[in-house]
């Protein structure tokens, strides 16, 4: 089986924009690959150091949305990138290789300083996430990475990094220690929140997997809706509603489309469509919920389901720096 490992930094709960894309995505992926999952601690920092005492409460409640979505810890390995030293030796040995211009030209390097211009990013750590994340990949010999187009740059900075190392120190720039690790490209769909702009967290307009019905109900009911329908009796335009883009992911298609005529010919409300879509929603949000509950009600298994993933992430990340130490030749005491 081919190996895949993908990481998730542990910022928030996670919402039903992260359900569509990668989390989805991630249970799929388990059909056909080995999948290796963590929480990226350590990649939380780079932008958040000074906000560290949500990390282990977020971590708690990313890996019970894991498993809420059915990520299953028999199958792939979930572990905390913490808990996992060798991605921080393998960092070090990658550093010692790797031109400073080769992380400064990553175009998220500008991009993100920029938008988050109220921190202070000239850190060592926020330059060298990527490398960060290359040892993260190639500790675990992934042959893939689900990424979205953003992240391209990302990964063929990781390969270039795989290619001078192997042939450094094996002579042998494809069949060294490391494979290339390839893009899995995946489409993140976007995801509308209750005030129409994407969903996020940082904009408070999400609907998260852990919100309870009534929450959902108390988001959905005043969400956004076509501008222009400003009395029940106007007609709409569920092209120009985010509503009707949620029902799109939500509502088998028949059914969205009495919604639609509905909507253009002012036959329901638009509180009556939100019922429609709440409903759709439920059906996929109170199964999550049930097994959300039954992880809280046993409060130690989060910790044991990391514990038995770390040990197993870490005996692989120890085999590949077994390698990594005699093929850079360091002394073996
Ligand atoms: S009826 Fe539905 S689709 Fe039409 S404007 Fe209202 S909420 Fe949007």
């Amino acid at each position: 089986m081919k190996r895949v490992l993908s990481g998730m930094r542990p910022t928030g709960p996670l919402h039903i924009g992260h359900y569509l894309g990668a989390l989805g995505n991630w249970v799929r992926l388990q059909e056909e690959y080995e999948c290796f999952y963590f929480v990226a601690d350590w990649h939380a920092l780079s932008t958040m150091y000074d906000e560290s005492g949500t990390l282990a409460e977020y971590t708690d409640e990313i890996v019970k949305d894991w498993l809420s979505v059915g990520l299953d810890p028999e199958r792939s390995t979930l572990f905390l990138q913490s808990a996992v030293l060798e991605h921080a030796e393998l960092l070090v040995l990658l550093s010692m290789i790797t031109p400073l211009s080769w992380l400064e030209r990553v175009p998220s390097y500008k991009e993100v300083r920029q938008q988050m211009a109220h921190k202070d990013l000239a850190t060592y750590g926020f330059l060298g996430y990527p490398l960060l994340q290359t040892a993260d990949i190639i500790i675990y010999r992934a042959h893939y990475v689900p990424v979205g187009i953003d992240q391209l740059p990302h990964l063929e900075l990781a390969r270039e990094i795989v290619r001078r190392f192997n042939f450094m120190y094996t002579g042998d720039e494809e069949g060294g220690i490391f494979p290339e690790p390839l893009e899995l490209l995946t489409e993140a769909p976007k995801v509308p929140g209750t005030d129409g702009r994407k969903m996020s967290k940082s904009y408070d307009n999400a609907i998260y997997l852990k919100d309870s019905a009534e929450e959902v109900w108390d988001k959905l009911r005043p969400m956004i809706t076509d501008p222009a329908r400003v009395r029940r009796t106007d007609p709409g335009d569920p092209d120009r509603c985010p509503v009707y883009e949620l029902h799109v992911f939500f509502t088998p298609e028949d059914h969205r489309s009495e919604v639609a005529e509905g909507c253009r010919k002012a036959g329901i409300g638009c509180i009556d469509c939100k019922k429609v879509l709440y409903a759709e929603l439920e059906r996929v949000l109170a199964p999550l919920r049930d097994r959300r509950d039954e992880l809280n009600r046993k409060p130690d298994l989060v910790k044991q389901i990391l514990t038995d993933g770390n040990d197993r992430a870490r005996e692989e990340a120890r085999r590949t720096m077994s390698d990594v130490r005699d093929a850079v030749k360091l002394y073996s005491s």
